[in-house]
């Protein structure tokens, strides 16, 4: 019988070939990834990694002696470029193709670009994968002057690792505060002042006009005219679901490749996870396309279950991590629709959490170096017990 078959080899693509393993699935399985790499971790590219603290080999999520016992077939380097449901085949770059009992389409996002001109000079770039890496250090090396276009949390973090190594660093932000459209202004508040501290200098509330520089970037300019000297831009201004193969195929895109519950398309035997998806949310009322390591996990987990007939309703607490010199941002729940914060600790002493309510129901906590008050409001969230305020949850540290 035909394989089941992965498209996009990052961390939910790994994570729902390991749990069909798991689950007892012992038929053939090919994972096809377009990156030359095997499936590697995110998160250090803006953190440890990108600093040098972290070789490649630690950045794989599993060594290759894992696939190979596992059975687990990995195509690297391979593109799939468009997929025949009726017919239960993938067609790949070379022009091959590839029949399938299940498909799992776990294909990700890719980094928002910028439209505005002067964004094609060189040493203007994004940081979305490991091939970005290179670029970014040799610029890094080569420059006096960093800006970067995005006070999200990619932008936030680069900041962070550039100021650490000794380069004038400048964010822009269009919103008037860096972090806005998943914290509070305290949180925000926080973050500024310790960016700030570190001679970060923040550019809020204004728009970007063009890149100057030919043929390589020397400076953005911003909408007001203001001139910001930079041989390095970063563009950190979000992600875009990797939609189209599953647009080519006649599949629902709903923001992302849309979801049930149990991570099915309405395609037989596709399924989609990750980034790339967007599920039904009983716990939030409404659908969700979640960027991290926890929803590419635990999605991909669901979506194996579903895979091999065992169907569970994925309705996850969501949470999250940033890392920014040495603070630790961890969010547990989603903020949306909040009424009113409330602050356990100080956050003048470093550690603190911010708690969301929405009336006496607690929707979301932002723990700021305060990890058993982020593990508190997990548990607390997944029991949705009636909130007690944050002075329930555990002291910071
Ligand atoms: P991806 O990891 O993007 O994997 C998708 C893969 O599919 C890619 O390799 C892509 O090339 C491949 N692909 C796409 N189309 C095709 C095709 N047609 N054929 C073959 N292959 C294809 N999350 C956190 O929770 N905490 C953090 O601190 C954090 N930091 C981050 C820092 C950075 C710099 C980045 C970029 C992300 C960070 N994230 C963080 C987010 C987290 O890494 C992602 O949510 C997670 O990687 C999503 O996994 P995924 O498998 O859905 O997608």
């Amino acid at each position: 019988t035909a394989p089941f078959l992965i498209i996009g080899a990052g961390q939910a693509g790994l994570k729902a070939a390991e749990t069909l393993r798991h689950a007892g699935y012992d038929g053939d399985l090919v994972l096809i990834g377009d990156e030359p790499q095997l499936p590697y971790q995110r998160p250090p590219l803006s953190k440890a990694y990108l600093k040098g603290e972290m070789d490649d080999e630690r950045l794989l999520l599993r060594p290759q002696a894992y696939f190979d016992t596992a059975s687990i077939e990995v195509r690297a380097g391979t593109c799939a470029v468009r997929i025949d449901p009726a017919a239960h085949r993938v067609e790949l770059a070379d022009g091959s193709r590839l029949a399938y009992r299940r498909l799992l389409l776990a294909t990700g996002t890719r980094a928002r670009q910028l439209p505005i001109a002067g964004a094609d000079r060189a040493g203007v770039l994004t940081l979305r994968t490991i091939a970005d890496i290179a670029p970014i250090r040799a610029a890094l090396d080569a420059v006096e002057d960093v800006a970067i276009i995005g006070g999200g949390y990619i932008g936030m973090e680069f900041a962070a690792v550039a100021a650490d190594f000794g380069r004038r660093v400048t964010v822009i932000e269009a919103r008037p505060r860096v972090l806005e459209r998943s914290v509070a202004p305290q949180i925000s508040a926080w973050f500024e002042a310790l960016h700030r501290a570190r001679g970060v200098r923040l550019a809020l509330g204004t728009g970007v006009a063009r890149i100057l520089g030919d043929p390589a970037a020397t400076g953005v300019e911003l909408a007001d005219g203001t001139i910001i000297p930079a041989g390095l831009v970063l563009v950190a201004v979000g992600a875009e679901p990797v939609t189209g193969l599953a647009a080519g195929a006649g599949l629902a895109v709903d923001d992302g490749i849309a979801v049930d519950a149990c991570c099915r398309t309405a395609a037989p035997d596709i399924y989609a996870a990750g980034d790339c998806a967007s599920f039904p949310s009983a716990r939030y009322g409404r659908r969700l396309r979640l960027e991290s390591v926890q929803n590419a996990v635990d999605q991909a987990r669901a979506a194996a279950a579903a895979m091999v007939g065992d169907a569970v309703a994925y309705d996850p607490v969501p949470w999250f991590w940033s890392d920014q010199y040495d603070a630790k941002l961890q969010i547990a729940g989603l903020s949306t629709g909040y009424d009113r914060t409330e602050i356990d600790g100080d956050p003048d002493s470093g550690s603190f959490a911010l708690a969301y309510y929405a009336g006496d129901r607690l929707l979301a906590v932002d723990a700021v170096n305060a990890p058993r008050a982020h593990m508190l409001a997990r548990r607390t969230l997944a029991a949705d017990a009636p909130a007690s305020g944050p002075a329930s949850l555990a002291r910071a540290g």
